[in-house]
């Protein structure tokens, strides 16, 4: 077994499995004797999702977990997603696969950078997209989803000056939404900014009654293209409501499995990024497989842990925007 500086170093547990194991099987039988829960973000590998107790995005996820009584969480997604099961639940142990599923997002927005820009803007209410670390939403005052964020905004008054962070596409969209001039952080999803208008035109030209969809988390060019804009959940919810037969999907290609098994008569087409690459993938979510969920589950590590009076800061703006999503009945 590694020590944790090793383990930490790899990301995860490394021992050998027994091939014959059947690891569904396996995992179903650690999760009773653990008191445990798995949740999958959209952006798991099929199997990963098919063996989770939720499904969902990241803070909808961390929302169920602390409905329930369970002792442990695993959260197979990325590092700031179980950051935030951690602070809605501080009294149970998160685990998360791979330690190293980072977030390109989260990663362009260090913390100490940020405060010096907050200080900048005294006078400024700031908002940030829960796909942040813990630390910068401790340095907030709202914390908002991909579904909420329009109306999150909307809600303040119309002379609030308001930052936005830590991603600038989404930003620009609120912004635009909204038609309030928000200052924004400079941060991206590198997946989100992979696609490529050019070939997502002549895919539209050979598919001409598919419907485009995409997160705002892509670009502004990418956005302009679309027939709806939304929240991963939210192009989910789409994908079932529209009559379209086709769809092209402008967001982490993960989701395509919860769309096809919603819609098994419709046709789901990944954008195509600008290169050759599988870069509609996220390479940080797919660190996360079967076998180190299996491993994490056994051994009860990685575990992340937050300090307690990040734990605090950081629960108030996520408070903040559940009191208003209520008030405004969303
Ligand atoms: S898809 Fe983008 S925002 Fe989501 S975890 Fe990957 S890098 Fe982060």
């Amino acid at each position: 077994m590694d020590t944790l500086e090793e383990l930490n170093s790899k990301g995860f547990v490394e021992e050998k499995i027994d091939p014959t194991l059947d690891l569904f099987e396996e995992i179903e039988k650690l999760k009773k004797e653990k008191n445990a829960i798995v949740l999958a973000h959209y952006y798991q590998e099929p199997d990963i999702q098919d063996i989770a107790d939720y499904i969902g995005d990241s803070l909808g996820l961390s929302q169920e977990a602390a409905k329930t009584e369970a002792d442990v969480i695993v959260f197979a997604g990325v590092h700031f997603m179980a950051e935030t099961a951690k602070i809605l639940s501080p009294e149970k142990t998160v685990l998360l696969p791979d330690f190293k599923a980072g977030c390109s997002l989260a990663d362009s927005c260090p913390p100490h950078l940020f405060k010096k820009f907050k200080e900048k803007y005294p006078d400024h209410v700031v908002i940030t997209y829960v796909n942040c670390t813990a630390e910068l939403k401790a340095l907030s005052d709202i914390v908002c989803t991909s579904t909420n964020a329009v109306q999150i905004v909307e809600s303040l008054p119309k002379d609030t000056k308001i930052i936005f962070g830590p991603d600038k596409n989404l930003g620009a969209w609120v912004a635009k939404k909204t038609g309030r001039d928000l200052v924004l952080w400079n941060g991206a999803c590198m997946v989100h900014e992979i696609f490529s208008r050019e070939k997502i035109t002549k895919l539209k030209s050979r598919h001409p009654e598919a419907k485009f969809i995409a997160h705002p988390e892509c670009e502004e060019a990418v956005l302009e293209m679309a027939d709806y804009i939304g929240s991963t959940t939210g192009l989910l919810k789409y994908s079932i409501n529209s009559d379209a037969k086709e769809f092209i999907v402008a967001t982490e290609s993960g989701i395509i499995h919860q769309m096809e098994k919603a819609n098994p008569t419709k046709t789901f087409i990944p954008a195509p990024p600008n290169n050759n690459c599988a870069c509609n993938d996220c390479p940080y979510m797919k660190r996360n497989t079967l076998e180190k969920l299996y491993l994490c589950l056994k051994n009860g590590l990685p575990e992340v842990t937050v300090p307690m009076d990040i734990i605090e800061k950081a629960r108030k703006p996520i408070e903040r925007m559940l009191e208003i999503s209520a008030s405004l009945g969303l």
